[in-house]
């Protein structure tokens, strides 16, 4: 029998409640029909990428030699694609990017694994809030690495610094942090921001080494909130940032996004060297070239987001009134409400009897809690909100 890599292996066929879920509304959906479930499982982007990306598809292919157009770039991304990505950032931040603090990378998955594969030495710990994105735990373990999650704040799912301070150890390498959150919602306020760049300043004196703030940003500019968020690096120089246009500019599968290197971060040149030697390592060189050209031009746009504050009001409202507990997302297209029962998988399969598909929180390492998507059409919302509250009914019964 051919020897195979038994993680690989395991990872490959392990279940992912998100994707089970999934699969059961899409087998559902064909038995009585899609306008009879009510999936709120994935968080693919319901509203369609801004027309100036298809303008910018079509006045590409028409003017741009093909053989150009479809080629490859320089593994880091296209130069003038980079210089654009700054200037953008510039613009909206009052920093002073440069072409070269930037790689280009298959959306953020690709841009974590870059960087956690350049930090990433056997023994490195790395930590995240609880609750988190699930495969943070692959790409950390992939570089070599350890994730540990600091334990929520269930009110408000804020950091909880004691609890951040009884994790921290020289061993930690970097914390991943992502904010508007993904299962959340929730937006880290400025404070919360300033005080972590606060600590890990002075733990990183303390141990003698950075600790490295990876902040993973896909929902970056999906946010209600009327204050401004916070822009991490302004905050925290050893500040690594992981972005990608998935959500911003509902272009999921178009896998394009960058990891941003700033100049001011300790040593730099080794820093950014190394990132783009992970990305030559894992083969994501050279990321998809058309939609470099796009996102160029396209930056700091985002879809139209007017859909998702719609459906985040009727929601939270709803379910708020029908008695659900549930933190205030100000960003994101997620909901985290606390689930009527302390064990949120027999909750799901409760509400999976009314054709009703949420993820449990065990899966974001957070039980207890649910995740809805809301990246749904609002007439989907309508149709669900009897359903909730005849989930809620059963449990006052
Ligand atoms: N990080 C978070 C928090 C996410 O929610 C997602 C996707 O849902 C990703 C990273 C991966 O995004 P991408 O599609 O850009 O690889």
């Amino acid at each position: 029998m051919t020897q195979l890599s038994q993680r690989m292996v395991e990872l490959g066929t392990a279940k992912s409640e998100i994707r089970e879920a999934f699969a059961f509304a899409q087998a559902r959906a064909a038995e009585i029909g899609p306008e009879n479930v009510d999936d709120f499982s994935i968080g693919n982007p319901s509203v369609p990428a801004p027309d100036t990306v298809a303008q910018m598809v079509h006045q590409l292919v028409d003017t741009v030699d093909p053989i150009q157009l479809h080629g490859y770039t320089p593994a880091q991304g296209d130069g003038a694609v980079r210089q654009a990505l700054a200037d953008d950032l510039n613009r909206r931040y009052g920093t002073a990017y440069d072409p070269d603090c930037f790689y280009l990378t298959a959306g953020a998955a690709g841009a974590l694994c870059c960087v956690l594969s350049a930090l990433g030495c056997p023994g490195d710990v790395f930590l995240t809030f609880a609750p988190y994105f699930p495969e943070y735990k692959v790409f950390v373990e992939s570089a070599g690495g350890t994730l540990t999650a600091v334990p929520a704040n269930l009110e408000d799912f804020q950091i909880d610094f004691a609890a951040l301070e009884a994790a921290l150890s020289p061993q930690v390498k970097g914390i991943i942090i992502n904010s508007p959150n993904n299962p959340t919602g929730v937006v880290y306020s400025e404070a919360t921001i300033r005080k972590l760049a606060q600590m890990l300043t002075a733990k990183s004196q303390e141990y003698g080494h950075p600790i490295w703030l990876i902040s993973d940003e896909p929902y970056r500019e999906i946010v209600y909130q009327a204050e401004p968020l916070p822009w991490v690096p302004s905050y925290y120089t050893n500040t690594l940032v992981c972005y990608s246009y998935s959500k911003s500019l509902s272009l999921p599968g178009q896998r394009i996004g960058y990891v941003l290197v700033p100049r001011t971060a300790e040593d730099f040149d080794l820093v950014y060297a190394a990132v783009c030697g992970a990305g030559r390592a894992l083969g994501y060189v050279c990321a998809p070239s058309l939609f470099q050209l796009v996102v160029a031009n396209c930056a700091g746009q985002t879809a139209d987001i007017a859909v998702y504050r719609k459906n985040r009001d009727l929601l939270l409202t709803a379910l708020r009134e029908m008695g659900y507990t549930c933190a205030q997302p100000e960003g994101a297209f997620y909901l985290f409400p606390r689930s009527l029962e302390p064990d949120a998988k027999a909750f799901c399969r409760r509400a999976q009897k009314y054709d009703l598909v949420l993820v449990p929180g065990d899966s974001f390492g957070c039980p207890g809690h649910v995740r809805i998507s809301y990246c749904v059409p609002t007439e989907q919302i309508q149709r669900a909100l009897p359903k909730f509250r005849k989930l809620a009914e059963e449990y006052r019964r």
